[in-house]
């Protein structure tokens, strides 16, 4: 299995402090500043949005534009990060939460 190749394999006590950054699955853009909202898939309940970014599961994130979320709702940007298959109540769900929170740009 290939290792994430940014992880560094020394280890100190102490680790640098740094800014999270996230990258969109569906633009690709890294920034720290515009909220990402997470995506997880959980064994539970599948696939879910996590706006706190604390559930445990494999998780995606996806940046504000609405673009994106069609992207991600329509394509299989999200399924190829979560490596899980998107039924249509979960596509669907997806879509009504980009529909209620962010804007057309
Ligand atoms: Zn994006």
């Amino acid at each position: 299995m290939a290792e994430n190749p940014t992880q560094t394999t020394r280890r100190k006590g102490r680790r640098p402090k740094h800014i999270p950054q996230r990258t969109c699955v569906s633009c690709r853009e890294k920034e720290s500043k515009r909220s990402f909202v997470r995506i997880v898939r959980t064994p539970e309940h599948g696939v879910e949005i996590d706006p706190t970014g604390k559930k445990n599961g494999r998780g995606a994130y996806l940046c504000t534009r609405r673009s994106c979320w069609e992207k991600a709702t329509t394509g299989n940007v999200l399924e190829r990060a979560l490596k899980v298959t998107l039924d249509q109540e979960t596509r669907d769900k997806l879509h009504r939460y980009a529909d209620h929170h962010f804007r057309d740009e």
